[in-house]
């Protein structure tokens, strides 16, 4: 069944069911490496809340989360490429940590993301990421837990919006 969404129509694109699935596979090998270490989840929101939420559930691991925001240097628009983090508390030197974010688009965000951590001196730093558009891709980034690889086009739901709608959705939809 198709959703409209103000001036958007969107229809299914992946189910409820295939997330879970998928979401329980990453779990599993998140686990499985991690085995004996105490990793840091960093949330980057708004996006990531729900699949975040719905992957560290299935992850019986000693483990720490704390939940970031990038937000853009004034002057800079949206697509600019330098993002401050926002939200970042303890330290980082010496932790493996694990980002779970959305989706990864241009890659530009999660690029700029990992330059400013890189600096902090963690002992590892992986990414687990729930969707992803090659074709969009500008610059290269690593995904060693990546959930879906989808064409280029706009998704909404699984805590993605539209003009801040949309996020509730317990699957994802594709705009027509
Ligand atoms: P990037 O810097 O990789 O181009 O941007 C990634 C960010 O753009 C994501 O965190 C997300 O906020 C937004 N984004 C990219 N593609 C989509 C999409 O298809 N749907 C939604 N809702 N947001 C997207």
């Amino acid at each position: 069944m198709t959703i409209d969404i103000l001036d958007r129509t969107f229809e299914p694109f992946i189910s409820r069911e295939d997330l879970e699935a998928r979401v329980g596979e990453l779990a599993m090998s998140i686990t499985s490496d991690y085995e004996g270490r105490c990793p840091l989840f960093l949330v980057v929101l708004n996006g990531a809340f729900l699949f975040a939420s719905e992957l560290v559930k299935r992850i019986p691991l000693s483990c720490q989360m704390s939940f970031i925001r990038l937000a853009s240097y004034s002057g800079t628009s949206s697509t600019g490429q330098v993002r401050q983090i926002l939200g970042l508390d303890g330290d980082l030197a010496g932790r493996d940590i694990i980002i779970i974010e959305d989706i990864v688009d241009t890659g530009l965000t999660m690029q700029s993301l990992l330059d400013q951590l890189q600096q902090l001196g963690p002992s590892s730093i992986e990414l687990a990421v729930l969707l992803h558009k090659p074709e969009a891709l500008k610059t290269p980034i690593s995904m060693r837990y990546l959930g879906f690889e989808i064409e280029n086009k706009f998704v909404v739901g699984y805590g993605l919006d539209y003009e801040g709608i949309g996020r509730n959705l317990d699957a994802l939809y594709v705009s027509k």
